[in-house]
């Protein structure tokens, strides 16, 4: 039986794609390799959005240039946002790759698969793998809409993953109620920015409308979403997130700069102060929400006082999470095309990590604010013996209990706690 191996980077939105190009292969009687060097197949599923992983996805196809050289027979199939418009460059700086497609166009896989004798099953649903492949998980990742029409000055994505297309309500409804029925127990909706999601719709239905519909599938428990965007985030997806008992108290809120002229830049669409507005309103609806922020530092022309506009946004906003990144300029781009990229490499290296000292501080004090009190946990797995899963929260919490958790529900009294996660005991009877 023929092996696959799928290497993915970046985005929740490549883990989802990976676990259906997976369910593609598995279709045409292909079996999940450990590893490269077990393969006969390999997919790389790549992410370009900041330097650092463009070099990681550049130095894996070197290396599978070498592979290729000692098994002539391995196929190399490259998609994500590598894999721009003009692929005929791709594949002259890249000749051992034999099949290069864009995020999400499955049409090509199977076209491809077809002429090389593969029998995959096109008519194959959707549903996340959840075995084999992956460690059994009770939560799936499900992408709702496509693409992005924002053009953020920096962002690559809209170019390579294209305008934005949602999927229909009854869609995604039939598939998570399968999911639920298969023992999925938390889903987690995706999309570059989740609150366009269905103004391309007939009736235009909107991510509140499609909360409501999944809440009432009995077996399913919780439900996520992400990206957000700060611009588009409406009152009515707050209120049906502080009513909806499933939907957890968990939102990514991307601020991406605490500075107005910076945002501008940025083309974001929103004002330090709507920002701030909005997640007063949110905390004011929802208690306890936490959230998490991308911080950008050295974006083109950012001045040390811009920069302490982000520093001080940070320590009054106290967010539970940040993913913090220094400017990387993305050929392409407008950023790219229009600014230059003017802030020493140093000098963003120690915004970076002064963003991150400052967070590491206030996301110890909230989560120590913790200590004693109980979660509800849903326990995807164990690692080194312990079990660990996320509270409604977010925030990742271990514990260790000689009782098959995975996938229930566990109450868990929390002992002890570090910026980055939390431990404690089960408190269930
Ligand atoms: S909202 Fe902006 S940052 Fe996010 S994917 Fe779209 S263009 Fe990129």
């Amino acid at each position: 039986m023929p092996h696959y191996f799928i290497w993915t980077i970046g985005c929740q939105m490549n883990k989802a794609e990976s676990q259906q190009i997976a369910g593609y292969l598995d279709s045409a009687g292909y079996q999940a390799a450990a590893s490269f060097s077990n393969a006969d197949l390999v997919v790389l599923n790549t992410c370009v959005v900041r330097q650092s992983a463009e070099n990681k996805v550049l130095g894996t196809l070197g290396l599978l240039k070498g592979l290729k050289n000692t098994h002539p027979d391995l196929q190399i199939l490259v998609t994500g946002c590598l894999v721009d418009s003009d692929s005929q460059e791709l594949q002259r700086r890249f000749p051992h790759v034999d099949l290069l497609f864009k995020p999400g166009d499955y049409p090509e896989l199977i076209d491809w698969g077809h002429k090389q004798g593969m029998p995959i099953d096109q008519k194959l649903p959707r549903y996340p793998r959840n075995d084999g492949w992956m460690a059994p998980s009770p939560c799936a990742l499900i992408p709702i809409i496509q693409g992005c029409d924002n053009f953020c000055s920096y962002c690559i994505v809209p170019y390579r993953r294209g305008r934005e297309v949602s999927r229909p309500v009854g869609e995604i409804v039939c598939e998570v109620t399968e999911l639920a029925r298969r023992g999925i127990k938390e889903v987690t909706l995706l999309g570059q920015n989740v609150d366009s999601y269905g103004h391309d719709l007939p009736g235009h239905p909107d991510l509140a409308d499609l909360l409501r519909e999944l809440s009432s599938i009995d077996d399913l428990a919780r439900i996520r979403f992400l990206t957000n965007h700060p611009k588009d985030m409406s009152l009515k997806l707050i209120e049906a997130m502080a009513s909806l008992n499933k939907v957890c108290e968990h939102l990514e809120l991307p601020v991406q700069s605490g500075d107005n002229d910076i945002l501008k830049a940025m083309r974001r669409g929103y004002t330090v102060e709507r920002y701030r507005e909005l997640v007063h309103t949110l905390r004011s609806k929802i208690p306890h929400v936490s959230l998490s922020t991308d911080i950008i530092v050295g974006f083109p022309g950012e001045t040390e006082e811009q920069f302490e506009h982000s520093l001080s946004l940070v320590q009054e906003m106290r967010f539970d999470v940040i993913h913090v990144a220094a400017y990387s300029p993305r050929p392409g781009t407008i950023a790219w095309r229009e600014y230059q990229d003017n802030v020493a490499a140093e000098v963003k290296k120690e915004r970076l990590h002064k963003i991150e000292e400052l967070q590491t501080a206030i996301a110890s004090e909230i989560n120590s604010q913790l200590q004693g009190k109980e979660v509800e946990v849903l326990v995807e797995g164990k690692k080194k013996g312990k079990w660990f899963g996320r509270a409604r929260s977010n925030k990742l919490v271990f514990f260790e209990d000689a009782g098959d958790w995975l996938g229930q529900l566990a109450r868990i009294q929390i002992e002890k706690t570090s910026p980055w996660s939390l431990k404690g005991q089960v408190k269930n009877n």
